[in-house]
């Protein structure tokens, strides 16, 4: 069982969600506005099992209720975790190139169940995960859940961008604030968990204070393409011959996802490679955007920001299901163009 213990460096935040529950003044609806990977999902999970369990001690779940067992389980039926997966499944025609979350999946998943009463009688909790890409529709739509929800609700708004969530979702919740991790910090506990110091290093150097992105690229055999990555593109912005980045990307996405099935031969291996290269994308553009912080003359600015954009479009095209080929090559056309001009 996850306990607030196992929550690193974010005594604060968790600070103020204990005090709220020893207070039994815990809002219906919170944020957990943050980074991605600094334990926004494990501090929701352990509120989650305490404010379901049938017997608390304080703040503390019990750990031997049916409520705590089902939990410990993954399956609690009053335990709803609403991800960009669901786009998918509830798209009727098949054929979504959606990347909102909107109505229809917030109302069956969320607005719907939310009215109902709870299968295991404690209540019901609702996280949704990037909670940004919740259209403007479906955060209204949400507005009345927020306000009354039928019976005792908690629901939590995970977001790396809170400012895009509508003023009128802000204020109807309570915003607890993640703090990126220090970079000491990470690596000491990446040592303490057996990482080597070098891989630990430059995990951390790409993860930018995530301790979760740390962890989970060393796991996924990411770290070391992601440092050829980033010597690729800073050889590339000083225009020496730039080499093959799409086929680079190509490459290191196919064997990120080889590694996935290699686990889980039951995984999407087109799935896999989206999501390494997704990942390989998010490295290229954090790197760029840590260039443009210490730039200083304008032409290289503007160079770098093009490049950033190009990147985001690329991300944008692959949420959106288009051709893995087609997001790569104009990425290519676009970076490669960028040198050409700086010459
Ligand atoms: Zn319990």
């Amino acid at each position: 069982m996850t306990s607030w213990s196992d929550i690193f460096g974010q005594e604060e935040a968790v600070a103020s969600l204990r005090q709220a529950l020893l207070a039994d003044r815990l809002p219906h609806g919170l944020i957990f506005a943050g980074p991605v990977g600094v334990g926004k999902a494990t501090t929701a999970r352990v509120l989650s099992q305490v404010f379901l369990c049938e017997k608390p001690k304080g703040d503390i779940a019990c750990g031997k209720c049916e409520s705590c067992r089902v939990f410990a389980a993954g399956a609690h039926p009053d335990f709803h975790v609403i991800t960009k997966e669901l786009i998918r499944y509830h798209d009727k025609t098949g054929k979504s190139k959606g990347i909102d979350l909107s109505i229809n999946v917030i109302r069956p998943e969320l607005i719907e169940p939310a009215s109902r009463k709870a299968a295991m009688g404690r209540g019901k909790v609702f996280i949704v995960e990037q909670a940004e890409l919740m259209n403007p529709a479906a955060q209204n739509a949400l507005l009345k859940t927020l306000e009354e929800p039928g019976g005792r609700t908690l629901i939590v708004l995970l977001t790396d961008q809170p400012g895009i969530l509508l003023p009128t979702v802000r204020s109807r919740t309570r915003l607890v604030r993640f703090a990126a991790l220090d970079a000491a910090l990470v690596a000491r506990e990446l040592a303490r968990r057996g990482v080597a110091k070098e891989t630990a290093a430059a995990a951390v150097e790409l993860a930018h204070g995530s301790l979760g992105l740390a962890l989970k690229w060393i796991e996924d055999g990411v770290v070391e393409p992601g440092q050829a990555l980033i010597a690729q593109i800073d050889q590339l912005l000083s225009a020496h011959p730039p080499g093959d980045l799409p086929g680079w990307f190509r490459k290191s996405a196919d064997e990120y996802a080889a590694r996935q099935l290699d686990r889980d031969p039951l995984s999407s291996k087109e799935q896999a490679t989206r999501e390494g290269l997704g990942i390989y994308l998010m490295i290229a553009a954090e790197h760029l955007r840590g260039l443009m912080s210490s730039a200083d003359d304008p032409a290289t600015l503007e160079t770098l920001c093009d490049m950033i954009e190009a990147i985001v479009q690329a991300e944008t095209y692959l949420d959106a299901n288009v051709n893995v080929a087609l997001a790569l090559q104009q990425l290519a056309v676009k970076m490669e163009a960028e040198v050409i001009k700086s010459e």
